[in-house]
């Protein structure tokens, strides 16, 4: 996750042959435009599976099995997982019989609470939440201050537009601090390797993928070659460090995590923010990176 001043940095970057480094009217056009990918909608982005963008801080997907759903990632709050499962309501009333977290990341775990229901499995990856949970053990609160300063939580709202990841968000969220972690955590987990999801006819492939943390996995539908790719993969440059004040993540075993993907010829790739890239080509080409994901719709 990135701050303004990154994201500045970044827009301008990808298209600095555009660009006279000080027209700032032209910067400014570039990072209001990015509004576009954090537009709330519900996407279909293939026949069982929708994404819901633009209503929190990170998208929301749902699968609809036979018989029951699966929701992979919660979004920030409860407050924005009611919103998102008001509009799935729309298209199913089918009970949510499984949650898949990405990562622990809060603006994807924290909106759980809007979806469990009595007997719901919520799946992730151990050793869970140890970036979080390294400050929590020191008594350290900086991240959590630091992390308001990343997201310009604090910026009036005439200066700031979105935060390069997602709309901003954060006023609402920022008052209802008790709403942030929602009391859903995991009830099957796994470690290493990958693990098959079944469940409501559906058969999902998790597979660990350090990345953006140790806790990463993507999730791989191979019916419709769909692949959830957490925050290892969202249009703007891996968050190699945070500047909240987390560990360096680690590089290697993160390609290695987009390799573990592209071996599986995705043709549809959700990512942990901004909106899904539809097609074969298209998202081989992102995640070989031989065009910026930034300029990918
Ligand atoms: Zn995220």
């Amino acid at each position: 996750m990135i701050g303004r001043s990154l994201v500045a940095i970044l827009v301008v970057g990808c298209f600095a042959p555009l660009l006279n480094a000080n027209d700032s009217a032209q910067t400014r056009a570039l990072l209001l435009a990015r509004n576009q990918e954090f537009q709330q909608a519900v996407i279909r982005v293939s026949e069982r599976v929708y994404t819901a963008v633009g209503f929190g801080l990170s998208p929301v997907s749902m699968i609809v099995g036979d018989d029951g759903l699966v929701i992979i990632d919660a979004g920030l709050d409860l407050a924005s997982g009611k919103r998102v499962l008001a509009e799935f309501r729309k298209i199913t009333d089918q009970p949510v019989k499984a949650i898949v977290f990405t990562h622990s990341h809060r603006d994807h775990t924290g909106g759980a609470g809007a979806f469990a229901q009595d007997g719901t499995e919520v799946w992730a990856r151990e050793p869970f939440n140890t970036e979080e949970r390294l400050f929590q053990e020191a008594g350290l609160t900086i991240a959590r201050k630091r992390g308001f300063r990343q997201f310009g939580v604090l910026v009036p709202e005439d200066e700031i537009k979105h935060v390069g990841i997602g709309a901003r968000y954060f006023p609402e969220s920022a008052a209802s601090a008790p709403e942030l972690t929602g009391p859903v955590m995991p009830t099957h987990t796994f470690s290493n390797g990958g693990t098959t999801l079944n469940v409501a006819g559906l058969e999902l492939e998790l597979v660990a993928a350090s990345g953006e943390t140790s806790d990463q996995l993507f999730v791989w539908f191979d019916a419709e070659r769909v692949v959830f790719a957490g925050d290892n993969f969202y249009k703007s440059w891996p968050n190699l460090y945070a500047i909240r004040g987390t560990g360096y993540r680690d590089v290697r075993a993160w390609i290695g995590s987009l390799t573990s993907m592209l071996q599986r010829n995705p043709h549809r790739l959700v990512g942990g923010h901004t909106r899904p890239i539809v097609g074969e080509v298209r998202v081989l080409e992102v995640l070989t990176m031989r065009i910026p994901a930034q300029s990918c719709h």
